[in-house]
């Protein structure tokens, strides 16, 4: 997508815990860049945190990824599946460990609650390694139907076992 065109703005999740987490969130990100629709405007840290779910797996990798995208919300959701897929996701376990997660957190303001898709994320607020990246990116926005800050919501989470990593996910960043 071209920096000229428009969008709408969707930040996102992306994690990981098998192989090599950090080099697999660079090249997903630079495989979402290459989507025709969707534009990575910024990245934010990397932050390692312990699993969710079952503790018997390896600490995840996380950040967020603030994106500019033509498609509209399932068709983001068709991307990310996609490209979870080709990084050799495979789903078995919940929140077991995996390859590649891709989520939508947030869709411009759009409410979305339907069988395979709910926009924002409905567990985002309860987590550090969500709420902490996203205050890295833009704290200002508010959540669509908390009528919260990002900034005041992040201050209600537990950060005690998140750890910011010193990497940048995108290159320019530097
Ligand atoms: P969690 O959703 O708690 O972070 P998870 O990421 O491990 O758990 P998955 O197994 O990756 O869950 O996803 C299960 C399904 O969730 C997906 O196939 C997708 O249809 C659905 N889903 C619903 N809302 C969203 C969203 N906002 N972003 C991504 N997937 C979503
Ligand atoms: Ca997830
Ligand atoms: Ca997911």
């Amino acid at each position: 997508m071209d920096d000229r065109d428009e969008g709408v703005c969707v930040y996102a999740a992306i994690g990981a815990n098998i192989g090599d987490p950090v080099q697999t969130l660079m090249d997903a990100v630079s495989r979402i860049g290459r989507h025709p629709e969707i534009r990575v405007d910024a990245a934010s840290s990397v932050y390692r945190n312990p699993p969710i779910g079952p503790q018997d797996q390896p600490h995840f990798y996380n950040s967020v990824l603030a994106l500019s995208t033509t498609l509209p919300p399932r068709g983001v959701l068709s991307a990310f599946l996609l490209i979870e897929k080709e990084f050799g996701r495979v789903r078995d376990i919940r929140w077991g460990p995996r390859t590649l997660d891709l989520d939508i957190l947030i869709y411009g303001e759009l409410i979305v609650c339907e069988p395979g898709l709910t926009i924002p994320h409905p567990r985002m607020l309860e987590r550090s390694f969500v709420l902490i990246p996203l205050l890295d990116l833009k704290p200002s926005i508010q959540h669509p139907t908390q009528n919260e800050s990002f900034q005041v919501l992040a201050g209600r989470v537990d950060r005690q076992d998140l750890e910011r990593i010193d990497v940048s996910l995108i290159p320019e960043q530097g």
